[in-house]
């Protein structure tokens, strides 16, 4: 069976294809699928979010479509970024403004005596096909947030993310490592069991 993936980032997509890559015949990005659109991601929750793009490009490429939405959650900022993780510094996606905004937010909460540094990147993932069945699975992964970058692999905020499990950043870990723990890798899991 065909699958589409509803991103054109290449570390999701290398993430997803190891992964997914024994269960699929092809796994198809949007570029492979000739379709250039920018998805307006505006729903409140990873999920609605997981859930537009699915549908979406389910309904124009009429294959079964999976979409990750993800982000990072700070606890000592009640959340933040969260949904707005790609766009937190504003638009165009930019990583280094995200990180930059992301320990500024921080240091301000230590000048308010607010020391936790722990924080959990969140992924949904939704299947749907064309005839209307939908899936979705749930992953997170937790750690701590550094203020010095370490590593040069990954994507987005992972130089900065301290995980739990690895004793690394998600820069400093190999794809093999990242993906024995990561909030993708236990949400494609969580999916792959309901099929
Ligand atoms: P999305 O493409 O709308 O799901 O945006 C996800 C955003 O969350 C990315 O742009 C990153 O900033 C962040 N993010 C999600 N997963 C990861 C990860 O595995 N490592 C680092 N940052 C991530």
């Amino acid at each position: 069976m065909k699958l589409a993936i509803a991103s054109n980032n290449a570390h999701k997509l290398a993430e997803i294809r190891a992964i997914l890559g024994d269960r699929f015949d092809e796994i198809c990005s949007l570029s492979d699928l000739n379709i250039h659109i920018e998805i307006e991601e505006n729903g409140e929750t990873f999920l609605d979010n997981a859930l537009i793009k699915a549908r979406t490009i389910c309904h124009m490429s009429g294959l079964p479509a999976l979409a990750d939405d993800s982000g990072l959650c700070v606890n000592a900022l009640n959340g933040a970024p969260g949904v707005r993780s790609a766009r937190y510094a504003g638009e165009p996606c930019d990583d280094a403004a995200n990180n930059a905004k992301l320990l500024a937010r921080l240091h301000e909460r230590e000048r308010e005596h607010e020391s936790d540094r722990s924080a959990y990147f969140v992924s949904v993932v939704a299947l749907c096909y064309p005839d209307g069945r939908e899936i979705s699975a749930r992953g997170e992964t937790y750690g701590a947030i550094v203020d010095d970058p370490r590593g040069e692999g990954g994507f987005g905020y992972d130089p900065y993310f301290l995980s739990d499990d690895l004793h690394l950043t998600f820069a400093q870990a190999s794809a093999q490592q990242k993906n024995a723990v990561s909030h993708r890798a236990k949400a494609l899991h969580a999916l792959l069991r309901q099929l």
